[in-house]
């Protein structure tokens, strides 16, 4: 596989590539840059200010091209490669295409990479840039037309939160998240399906809820349902259903309601011959009691639902006295994970991960007042 970092300065990307290539045989791989990103790795002076992860000369390899940098991972995608280089929206193109190729955004509060950055001028013995002149040239590196660097992190396919001060903190906070897990490059069935039932969830025009169903039957779909009125009629949304556009609470009223459920409609849409005997149900959501008694009629064999609803208990006594089985599965969950809460179970026990972090957003406001950026208002 191939792992690409990309985020902001002192984000972390050069340490979790060190964490990669310490901890999980990735070997690091370079791609010369050919387009001029505004430059953030610059003192107060102007100087530049080296990574402090410097390429190690006899173990680097460096590419001059997208294309013949993929040429080579082509040839050798099951050992472990890892990049920093991705410079712009083309490379991320290029890399995005490959299913081996994994997209990692690393992010920070900029107080916090400033705070790094401050750290690595002094490591070098060159005066730190102030705040403001981080913040401005990080604007710049973030946001600049036509070179954002910050718009590439959007599309990465795991984004990461690093407020961490210690290297330490960090790996032990990688190690809960296993990157090298082949699964994130390629969903399981359960996953690739739930996404189908949540992308069908998309069209629903129902007022209550977004349920989303895909029926499969031996690993292909057999049909897909989304809740909303019947065809023909005004949509839910539109005004179609009187009882789901008036306030009642969810699970009330459920007689004089017009909409179909996302597993009638999929249930409708497949017909009986066709489900058989060993068919699946997906639904984002755990199906209702008559939605229930319907799937045990019509002959599914097994249900799998991501979230609960009102009447879970109900709906898995039915399905156990039928003989259907029912099981959750949520699949991992998108957006960002914070690696100080997340990848630690969320128990909260890195409070002094938290401390560091309000310690250095103390630094930041002492500075500011020192420096009487902030006025009182009178
Ligand atoms: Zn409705
Ligand atoms: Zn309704
Ligand atoms: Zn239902």
């Amino acid at each position: 596989m191939l792992i690409g970092l990309c985020g902001g300065i002192c984000s972390g990307k050069s340490s979790i590539a060190s964490y990669l290539i310490e901890q999980h045989q990735f070997k690091r791989i370079y791609l010369a840059r050919t387009t001029g990103t505004p430059s953030v790795e610059k003192s107060a002076s102007n100087a530049h200010v080296p990574s402090t992860h410097s390429k190690s000369s006899e173990e680097h390899l460096t590419f001059s091209t997208t294309d013949s940098l993929l040429e080579f991972v082509t040839l050798r995608w099951r050992e472990r490669w890892v990049t920093t280089d991705i410079w712009d929206e083309q490379v991320v193109d290029s890399l995005l295409r490959r299913p081996f190729f994994l997209l990692v955004g690393v992010d920070a509060p900029v107080s916090v990479r400033w705070q790094r950055f401050k750290a690595r001028c002094a490591a070098h013995k060159l005066t730190p840039p102030t705040l403001e002149d981080f913040v401005i040239r990080n604007d710049e590196h973030l946001y600049a037309p036509g070179s954002a660097l910050g718009a590439l992190s959007q599309r990465a396919q795991l984004k990461l939160l690093n407020s961490s001060t210690s290297i330490y903190a960090l790996n032990q906070a990688l190690e809960g998240l296993n990157l090298p897990n082949d699964a994130r490059l390629r969903p399981s069935w359960d996953q690739y399906f739930m996404q189908l039932a949540d992308l069908a969830a998309h069209r629903s025009n129902c007022m209550k809820r977004r349920v989303g169903c895909v029926i499969v039957r031996e690993k292909r779909v057999i049909s897909t349902g989304y809740n909303g009125t019947p065809r023909g009629m005004t949509n839910c949304n539109e005004g179609g259903c009187p009882r789901c556009n008036n306030a009642s609470r969810a699970g009330m009223d459920l007689s004089t309601c017009l909409c179909l459920h996302a597993e009638e409609n999929a249930l409708l849409e497949a017909g009986r011959d066709r489900i058989g005997e060993k068919s699946i149900l997906y639904c984002n959501t755990c199906p209702c009691l008559t939605c229930s008694v319907k799937i045990t009629q019509v002959g599914i064999s097994e249900v799998v639902y991501n979230q609960g609803y009102l009447v879970d208990t109900q709906t898995a006594a039915i399905f156990a006295e039928s003989g259907v089985r029912l099981r959750q599965f949520s699949p991992p969950r998108a957006g960002v994970v914070d690696l100080s809460v997340d990848a630690n179970n969320g128990e909260g026990g890195t409070s002094w991960l938290q401390d560091e972090y309000e310690h250095s957003i103390r630094d930041v406001r002492r500075v500011l007042d020192d420096e009487k950026f902030i006025r009182p208002i009178k």
